[in-house]
Formats: structure tokens, sequence, C-alpha cells
């Protein structure tokens, strides 16, 4: 079935004084609707930067160079900012890693829910107070009717959260774009908001790219995972065959960092060396310099995502059919 939302060969550079960077280089997935599609990746990879192209946010001089991003089959990727400003809110919910930058310590929670309920779905006051209650009460957020009316900062971090997802949500969004939902809060209270966040999301049937670079966040969230390095897909597949079957050196380095995944916590594996540089990304594979098996082709030429038995990688070593031009 097609994506709610596709994203084919999407590149985003930012111009500079010395020559333009590229961020992301070629990124095309897809995700259906009631689907959760997991992004990780070290930190540099392109994963915020792939929400914010989407929900039409990059900043500048950061633009979008090539590619196409649809939603329900509509280009957003050229609209004009007012049309954008639109479909934010309404058709493309956000939720970032801390709750304060998404809420407005000046007024109350009710005040903010309302204001969004009536900018996008034509309710009254009342109507708009009365689903402001009942979405706070959806979040678990503990006597609605008297929280409606506190003011950001006398919640806690992990309440403030689901105010924030309580927002995201209020209009019925087809797709909520999730970065770091949970690294904000305390260990104990991410499951709670993790579960929250993807059973709303799965009632309302919405389709959600949830960025994170914890591996126990995507396992147990996502239904999809992509792998991201140095601006590119690397992996893609059920976050099952990802986790258990990985095609991509890369995502074998990953796998083997998660801790609970590993037999041998005191010898927790590490990928050696870094993200390279947006300036100074290597041609061929990006990821060559770090590969334990890496050979000359990766060295010159660049591996497209190809079909890896259970996932889509890419790497030489796992090519066997090319990928078909979207
Ligand atoms: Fe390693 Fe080569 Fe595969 Fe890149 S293409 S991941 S360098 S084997
Ligand atoms: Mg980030």
């Amino acid at each position: 079935p097609p994506g709610l939302l596709e994203v084919r060969d999407l590149v985003v550079e930012f111009p500079g004084r010395r020559g333009t960077l590229r961020a992301l280089d070629g990124l095309s997935f897809d995700i259906a609707p009631g689907e959760i599609l997991g992004v990780v990746g070290e930190s540099g990879a392109g994963k915020s930067l792939t929400g914010a192209a989407i929900i039409g946010l990059l900043a500048p001089p950061g633009r979008i160079a090539g590619g196409q991003i649809r939603l329900s089959g509509q280009r957003i990727d050229d609209l004009p900012p007012a049309a954008l400003r639109r479909i934010r809110g309404r058709r493309i919910g956000a939720i970032f890693q801390d709750p304060l930058t998404s809420l407005d310590p000046l007024y109350t929670v009710g005040q903010q829910l309302v204001e969004t309920l009536r900018t996008h779905l034509p309710l009254d006051a009342r109507a708009a107070r009365a689903r402001a209650v009942e979405l706070l009460r959806d979040t678990g957020i503990p006597a609605p009717e008297a929280r409606i009316d506190h003011y950001p900062h006398q919640f806690s971090g992990g309440m403030r959260q689901r105010v924030v997802i309580a927002l995201a949500l209020a209009a019925n969004p087809e797709l909520v774009i999730a970065d770091e939902p949970t690294t904000a809060l305390d260990v104990s209270i991410q499951a709670q908001v993790i579960d929250l966040l993807k059973r709303l999301c799965r009632e309302q049937g919405a389709a959600v790219m949830l960025v994170t670079h914890d591996m126990g966040v995507i396992a147990e969230a996502c239904d999809r995972v992509a792998v991201m390095y140095a601006g590119r897909i690397v992996e893609i597949g059920t976050v099952r065959d990802v986790v258990h079957a990985p095609g991509h050196p890369y995502t074998v380095g990953l796998m083997r960092s998660i801790p609970s995944m590993n037999e041998d916590r005191e010898r927790l594996a590490q990928i050696d060396g870094s993200m390279p540089r947006l300036d100074a990304i290597p041609v061929g594979c990006a990821f060559h310099p770090r590969c334990p098996h890496a050979f000359d082709r990766c060295r010159t030429e660049r591996p497209m995502l190809a079909d890896a038995g259970r996932t889509r990688a890419a790497c030489w070593l796992v090519e066997s059919v090319p990928e078909r031009p979207a």
C-alpha cells in the first residue's frame, strides 16, 4: 500500500562560504498509516534533520535541494511557508525532546490546547475546552478538569511531555514526528510515555516517525526501523529483522553496542571511530574508514539500498538486486 508519508531521494544542503555541505544525501522511505518507523543512528547522522525537512522547519541556510516529500499523496516539500504552517499542527504533529520548548510558559496548558484545537478544528470555546480535558485525560494526566488551568511549570517533566503529546495529537494529525521524545525524561517514566505515544497514534491511525538514538525505544515502540549514517539510510527493515538479522556492518556494530542484547556485558563492543563531519564525508561507502570488512570498491563506489535477505541494506557485501527507481 502507498505510504501515508513518502520520501523520495531527499537531499538537504547547507550552502556556505567554503562550499555546499550535503547533510542528507538521497533518503527514500515510506511510513504507512498506523505504522511507527524508528529512525536511529549516532548523533550527527541526520535523524533530526530528516524530521525538520519533512515538517518544513530546516534552520537556514539549510534547504531541500532535491527529491520529494508526499503526505497522503500531496507534495509538501515545495509548499510556500504559509501553506506549510497550516499543515503543521493540523496534518503533522511534532514532539521534541524538551517539552519546555514546545510549551509557552505564559499560558495555561488549557489555553494552549484550546488555541491549537480552535486553530485547526471548527470548535467553539466550550467544545474546545471539553476536548482539551478529554485529551489530557487520554494522555494520563490526573484530575484533568483542574490541571487544565495550570501552567507548564506546575507539571513534572513527564507530565509536561504528556501535555506536549496531547498538543501534537490535538488535531488528529495524519503524521507525527517525535524527535527523542523521552530522552529528557526520567528513565522510570520513559516507557510509559512511549507506550502512550504508541497507543494514541495507533488509535488515531497516525503514521509516526520516531527519532531516537536508543535501540531500546526502537525495540519497544516501532514496527520498522531505518538506520542512518552520514546523512544516508544504510539499512531499513522490520525491527525484528534489523535487530536479529542486520545486513549492514554499521547496524551490526550498533546492535552489539546495546547492553541488553549483548550476552557479555563486560566487553561491550564499540564501533571504532566516529561519524564523519559534513565537510569530510568519505567517498564511496561513507562508513568505509570504520568498517572491518571494507575492500577496494567500498572506497570508490557508493552502495545503494538493496535486498539484503530480510532487510534492505546499502553495502557492497550484501548487494544482490539493485534498487528499482521509485
Ligand atoms: Fe563496509 Fe564496504 Fe559494506 Fe561499506 S560497503 S559497509 S565499507 S563492506
Ligand atoms: Mg537529534
